[in-house]
């Protein structure tokens, strides 16, 4: 900023009318505090390298003081020149020359045509060479009663020259000096403050904004630093070579920093990709700058980078602008910022080129401006981190809350497949259940029926077809323990003439309780009585021996001769005929043979008179006859 007022101000040269110079101070020890010595001054652009060959000079050699003088860029080999008498009192005074940036100063302190007092300084030699210790160049003059004193100075300097000689008073240099280090000591602590804290955040929170924001500031602090005289008076004192480079390596840097940090708060990125490209390559190209600046020759570098800043300030003001119109909340403070800035810089060019008046040093207002510019920024910027904090945090809760929500679908749907499954189950259970007690039906019912298939229906003996069964599982019992087994066959005698009188009825009926009368006849368990046809019967006597099955044939014969069997009221008279016979099994087809043996026993006992036992006799094949009683 400060030289775009140099700008302006080397423009006002041009224009400016000459000041007119005087020719000796005089002064007394009841003097101003203050004077300005512009106007008491004279130039001389000679070539002179010894203060004799100065002191040689004709008047003709030296001109009067001009503003063009003073606000030149670039000077060297300037010589000026300045006399002054001093009256009746003893009067000591401090030659001030306020531009901390000259390179070289040289200064010879003639009394009365003798030289007693010499100093150089400069920012291009060590700050210890000074003879006040001060960010501006300061030489002290004693001035005895009634004396005549010149003041050579010469100047050499590649930056702006802003030549302001002025003559103060020990009390008022100690004022000015003190205002001076409060004033800016306190610019530069606030912009130091700032920077770093910017710097904190912008690494804690790895913000560009503030990143680019902090490296705005910090580069700037150096800046206003650099060229108050701070950094060389505290930072390189002794590397006067420094004090030369940094200030061309500085302003680019301040601007691109300017430029990021502007695309990053006014938003280019989503505003508009052309300005964003724009601002990347001026910020690429101020890099550039940056780096060879200091390369260059240091008043085409000033030049170059006053031009860059207009056009840069103008571009960033622009968008801000633009942007502000549309509506843009940050960009309209930005603006604001940006136009103080502006603003103090516009002050100052003023006060510099002497249209307007102040009591306090020109350069006050741009950095009291560029001061309020970059502690206002940081509050845009605060604000342009809360606004986006905001947002992040409003979408976050839009984010959990979808979380939220698909959540609870997802707990829906288990809970609704949860359910489902309990329903399956059950019903699949339920199906197990039926299915079981089907099964448990069906095996009743299959028991049944296999039951019944073993049952003669009529008698509810076992049929032929268990006793065939039977007879097969007894014959292996028998072959393997080589125990007797016995038959039985009965049959009623003459049961066709019963059918015949009485009705089938009547014969069924007969049958059944001839049946029962057999049944209560035999006492072991393992016997099985069967209804082997029509009205024949046929006993299993497991483990029974010929003698013993030949005993219960006769029981059992005894018993169906003395049963009272009746038909509606009549006595029926009942005998049956049975044949016996009885073997250990010794082969698989013996069984069969023994039921044919007692079948032909039972044929015997029919043959020879019926009512009466028969025993098979398999030695001779013959049949015995057997019957107690009639
Ligand atoms: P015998 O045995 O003494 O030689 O004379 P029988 O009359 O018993 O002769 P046979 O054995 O030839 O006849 C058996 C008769 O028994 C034939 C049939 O009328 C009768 N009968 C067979 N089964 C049944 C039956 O279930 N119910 C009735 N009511 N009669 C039957
Ligand atoms: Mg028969
Ligand atoms: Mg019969």
């Amino acid at each position: 900023m400060k030289h775009l007022i140099l700008l302006l101000a080397w423009v006002w040269v041009l224009i400016a009318p000459t000041a007119q110079a005087k020719d000796e101070l005089e002064i007394n020890d009841s003097s101003q505090p203050r004077i300005a010595l512009n106007q008491w001054m004279d130039i001389s652009t000679k070539e002179v390298m010894s203060l004799n060959a100065l002191m040689r000079l004709s008047e003709d050699d030296w001109q009067p003081l001009k503003t063009g003088d003073t606000e030149r860029i670039g000077v060297s080999q300037f010589w000026f020149r300045l006399k002054v008498a001093n009256g009746l009192g003893y009067n000591y005074r401090v030659l001030s020359l306020n531009n901390p940036l000259l390179d070289r100063i040289e200064i010879f302190h003639l009394e009365n045509g003798r030289l007693i007092d010499q100093a150089i300084m400069g920012d291009s030699l060590p700050f210890s060479q000074r003879p006040v210790k001060s960010t501006g160049f300061l030489f002290p003059i004693e001035m005895e009663p009634n004396s005549e004193h010149t003041l050579y100075v010469r100047i050499d300097s590649r930056g702006a020259a802003h030549l302001n000689f002025m003559l103060l008073s020990p009390k008022l240099m100690y004022q000015q000096m003190e205002s001076y280090l409060l004033l800016n000591g306190a610019q530069l602590g606030a912009l130091a403050a700032i920077g770093l804290f910017s710097l904190f955040i912008a690494l804690t929170s790895k913000s560009f904004s503030y990143a680019y924001y902090s490296g705005y500031v910090l580069s700037m602090t150096l800046l206003v630093a650099a060229i108050n005289g701070f950094a060389f008076r505290f930072l390189w004192p002794s590397l006067p070579q420094m004090q030369l480079y940094a200030i061309p390596f500085l302003i680019p840097l301040v601007m691109a920093f300017a430029v990021m940090f502007t695309e990053k708060l006014l938003q280019l990125k989503r505003h508009s990709m052309r300005q964003l490209r724009l601002s990347r390559a001026t910020a690429a190209i101020a890099v550039f700058i940056s780096l060879i600046s200091p390369l260059m020759p240091y008043d085409l570098a000033i030049r170059i980078q006053i031009i860059m800043v207009l056009a840069i300030s103008s571009m960033l003001m622009f968008f801000a602008i633009r942007q502000a119109i549309k509506g843009d909340k940050l960009a309209r403070l930005y603006s604001i910022g940006w136009c103080t800035m502006l603003a103090g810089a516009l002050y100052t060019g003023l006060l510099y080129l002497g249209i307007l008046h102040a009591d306090y040093k020109p350069q006050l207002p741009v950095m009291v401006g560029l001061t309020f510019e970059v502690v206002f920024m940081a509050a845009v910027l605060a604000i342009r981190y809360n606004d986006e904090r905001r947002a992040k945090q409003a979408m976050q809760e839009k984010a959990l809350e979808q979380a939220q929500r698909l959540q609870d679908l997802r707990e829906e749907a288990l809970r609704d497949e949860e359910k489902t499954k309990q329903q399956l189950e059950r019903m699949v259970q339920e199906r197990t259940l039926e299915l079981e007690i089907t099964l448990r039906e069906l095996n009743e019912a299959n028991q049944k029926l296999t039951e019944k298939a073993t049952v003669d229906s009529l008698t509810q003996l076992k049929n032929r077809r268990a006793f065939d069964k039977r007879l097969v599982a007894e014959g292996r019992i028998s072959r393997r323990q080589q125990t007797a087994l016995s038959l039985l066959m009965a049959d009623v005698d003459h049961f066709k003439a019963i059918n015949d009188s009485y009705g089938h009825l009547a014969g069924d009926e007969i049958l059944r309780q001839v049946a029962e009368l057999l049944q209560s006849q035999l006492k072991r368990p393992s016997d099985l009585l069967s209804r082997f046809g029509g009205e024949e019967f046929a006993i299993i006597l497991p483990n029974t021996s010929a003698e013993g099955a030949i005993l219960l044939a006769e029981q059992i014969r005894e018993a169906v001769l003395d049963a009272d069997i009746e038909w509606e009221g009549k006595a029926i008279p009942l005998t049956i005929s049975v044949g016996v016979s009885a073997a250990i099994i010794e082969s698989d087809e013996h069984p069969t043979e023994l039921l044919e043996q007692a079948d032909k026993a039972l044929y015997q006992a029919k043959q020879t008179g019926r009512n009466k036992v028969c025993l098979y006799s398999p030695k001779d094949t013959t049949v015995t006859e057997f019957r107690s009683r009639m």
